[in-house]
């Protein structure tokens, strides 16, 4: 911006002169035209009247006048008389012979003056024109003396004088000019005419010398001088444009100088600041610095520099010790979130425990009842207790296996195993929840890849299924149906499966949908009110779908039912699944002969695995309450089965089973116990133990399990 407005300034300052010294070269070739224009009408008119003035005196009657003496008395004096000088001008003639008598004269009656004689003698003696200007009373006038040749003699025989008012000669000279424009026309240094102003009187002006006689002599040179007062201005003007370029340059020149000089040190102060901005970027560690005292912009500028140069050190060297205490901050965080993480297990086994250990009682009593005589009323009430029990022990399940996700504690216990069996144990498991509610519960045929043996882990793709199976019968109005299909197909080495469990339910709104994965939503408020659940289902069945490396999505329209997919790929494997042997309730075995060995510190579980041991008709059972009373116990008598459970007091039931299985006794060991995740149950058979019994104890599981180790004491008490 500033450089632009310089900028137009120096193009003023430079086009200025140049403007005026052209309009002023204008101006003087236009006042030379008209100086040009003067000095040619001057001549002309000169030219002119000295012409006809020849021919008057080539003119025969004034010739004859000289060899004439009679004859010119009559006609000189009217041929003098006649002549019409051109411009009509007023003149004087006389002629006179060469003795200078006057032989004939008109316009005038003086003698002849000096002067007149001097130009008639020097006309006579040089047979040429003579031309002289003087004055009259104060009035210039022209004086022309003309020779008068006799042909027949070869002699000027005479001279015709003649006068003519100089300014009407030339008065015509100076016409046609502005009023501004002066002419002056004079006669050497002497003015003889000019116009109102005074051209010699103008300083600046043009002038020129004009002969205006080529052929005549004396004073035939005249001075023309040309001026226009209005061209006077421009001269003031010019020398004022020419001051002002030149102080515009010297202040240009000092305002340079200025700079260079007093901003020297300014812009040694810039350099010096960017020499240090550099030398620290090169070594953050160099202890560069600006200084600058003063109190100016370089100053300020200085100071926000080493302002922002010590920051930076602070943040540096702030950033070296977090970076220095990092290693230690972060093991410090690993420590804590390895402490947090296994205060959470810790809480997690603790509560599984707490919990289910009261729970077992709750349950174990209620299977042993129904193993009673009881009259139809209390069937009912014992079923309600059931059904509630059964309640709480899923929501319990759901809180910990969601927690034991989240906090990565869950593992998959990877096995061989048939999707097909599955999805058929799953039906038939649900069926009577969906007779219960008038819901048409249905299994698609499926297609006969499921046959194949696949790898994965039974318990949780079981728990999947159900979770979305016992929703689409909870949301189902009676009446409706649920249909579960699957999809299969070869993928290389697995099997990609796409099972889909549909239903013409209540639907879920669009705007809900994306919703109901996560823990605790539901899709409507009301839910819990008029189906109960805590809204944790589909929030473990997302997270175990993606641990199994599959998915699980949702399309439902409302008031028409929803269609909930798991995909997943299962590793196809030579191996045959485990098939866990039906409880067979309808082949009633006598376990009577049978001695147990109970080892469990909790009365209320001592109280409830007997009363389950009656019901399965064992009556002989020893209870003790720690691991080493059951070693001692066990070495000492002699038992078909022990129930050990882990955490005790004094022996825990590792410990215990170690301590027996190293003493040599085969007796079979179950553990009991709360803690059933697959790594728990690979540590009770490394320790030695048969086989593992969640709590709370299922009765059907524990006939199951008697009946499946104590096979060989049975048979040998039949004997
Ligand atoms: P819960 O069933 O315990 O409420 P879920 O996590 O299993 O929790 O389901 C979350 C919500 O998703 C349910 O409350 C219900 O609103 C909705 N939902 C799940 N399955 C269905 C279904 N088959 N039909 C309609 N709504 C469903």
């Amino acid at each position: 911006m500033g450089s632009s407005v310089l900028l137009l300034v120096v193009v003023a300052l430079v086009a200025f002169p140049l403007f005026y010294n052209q309009e002023r070269s204008n101006n003087a070739s236009r006042y030379q035209n008209s100086l040009d224009r003067a000095n040619d009408r001057l001549r002309f008119r000169f030219a002119t009247l000295l012409d006809s003035l020849d021919q008057l005196a080539g003119n025969s009657f004034v010739v004859n006048a000289f060899v004439d003496s009679t004859g010119r008395e009559l006609y000189l004096s009217a041929a003098l008389r006649d002549f019409r000088a051109p411009f009509r001008l007023a003149q004087a003639l006389v002629l006179l012979d060469s003795n200078l008598t006057v032989f004939a004269q008109t316009g005038r009656t003086t003698l002849l003056t000096p002067i007149e004689t001097r130009s008639a003698r020097a006309a006579l003696d040089t047979g040429k024109t003579q031309l002289t200007f003087h004055q009259d009373g104060g009035r210039p006038q022209v004086l022309i003396a003309v020779p008068v040749f006799y042909p027949p003699a070869s002699t000027h025989e005479g001279v015709l004088l003649a006068t003519v008012g100089a300014a009407e000669l030339m008065q015509p000279a100076l016409e046609g000019l502005a009023p501004t424009e002066c002419l002056t026309v004079g006669l050497r240094e002497q003015p003889l005419l000019s116009t109102p102003c005074d051209a010699t009187q103008v300083t600046d002006h043009l002038s020129s010398q004009t002969g205006i006689a080529a052929t005549a002599q004396g004073d035939v040179a005249l001075a023309v001088a040309f001026a226009d007062t209005a061209g006077a201005p421009f001269r003031l003007l010019t020398l004022i444009a020419a001051v002002y370029s030149v102080l515009s340059a010297l202040a240009l020149l000092l305002v340079f100088a200025a700079t260079r000089v007093v901003g020297r040190p300014f812009a040694a102060k810039l350099e010096e600041l960017a020499q240090t901005a550099k030398a620290l970027a090169a070594d953050p560690g160099a202890t560069a610095r600006a200084q600058w005292e003063h109190p100016d912009e370089i100053g300020r500028l200085t100071l926000a520099f080493d302002t922002l140069v010590e920051k930076w050190r602070d943040i540096q060297s702030s950033l070296e010790q977090r970076v220095q205490n990092r290693p230690e901050e972060l093991a410090g965080a690993l420590e804590q979130a390895q402490v947090s993480s296994q205060a959470k297990s810790d809480f997690l086994a603790v509560m599984s425990h707490e919990i289910r250990t009261p729970m077992n009682g709750v349950v174990g009593m209620i299977q042993v009842l129904e193993t009673t005589p009881l009259n139809e009323a209390q069937r009912r009430q014992l079923q309600v207790v059931r059904g509630s029990s059964d309640l709480l022990l899923r929501v319990i399940d759901d809180l910990l296996d969601f927690s034991k996700v989240e906090a990565g504690k869950l593992q998959l216990d990877i096995a061989p195993l048939r999707v097909d069996q599955i999805l058929q144990d799953l039906l038939a498991a649900l069926a009577p929840a969906a007779t219960a509610r008038g819901i048409d519960l249905r299994l698609q045929p499926m297609p006969a890849e499921l046959s194949a043996t696949v790898s994965g882990d039974a318990t949780r793709l079981r728990q999947v299924l159900t979770n979305l199976v016992h929703n689409a019968i909870k949301f189902t109005d009676p009446g409706g149906t649920a249909r579960v299909g699957v999809t299969a197909q070869n993928c290389g080495n697995a099997l990609q499966l796409a099972f889909e469990v549909s239903d013409t339910g209540i639907g879920i709104a669009p705007e809900k949908l994306h919703h109901i994965f996560e823990p605790f939503e539901q899709a409507e408020r009301s839910t819990t009110r008029r189906y109960g659940g805590t809204g944790l289902g589909l929030a473990i069945v997302k997270r175990l779908a993606e641990l199994m490396g599959g998915s699980v999505e949702v399309k439902s329209v409302p008031g028409q039912g929803s269609t909930f997919t798991l995909r997943i790929a299962l590793p196809k494997v030579a191996a045959e699944p485990v098939v866990q042997a039906a409880i067979s309730d309808e082949r009633p075995v006598d376990f009577g002969p049978l001695r147990v060995l109970l080892a469990e510190d909790n009365p209320t579980n001592q109280i409830v695995a007997t009363a389950q041991l009656q019901a399965l008709g064992i009556d002989r059972v020893t209870v003790v309450e720690n691991g080493s009373e059951a070693v001692e116990a066990a070495l000492q008598g002699s038992f078909d089965l022990i129930l050990m459970d882990i955490h005790m007091p004094e022996m825990n039931g590792f410990d215990a089973a170690r301590t027996l299985r190293r003493a040599g006794v085969t007796t079979p060991i179950l553990a009991m116990t709360a803690n059933v995740m697959p790594e728990e149950r690979a540590a009770y058979l490394v320790a030695g133990m048969d086989d593992c019994l969640a709590k709370p104890m299922d009765l059907a599981r524990l006939r199951q399990l008697v009946q499946r180790h104590c096979s060989a004491a049975l048979a040998a008490s039949m004997h």
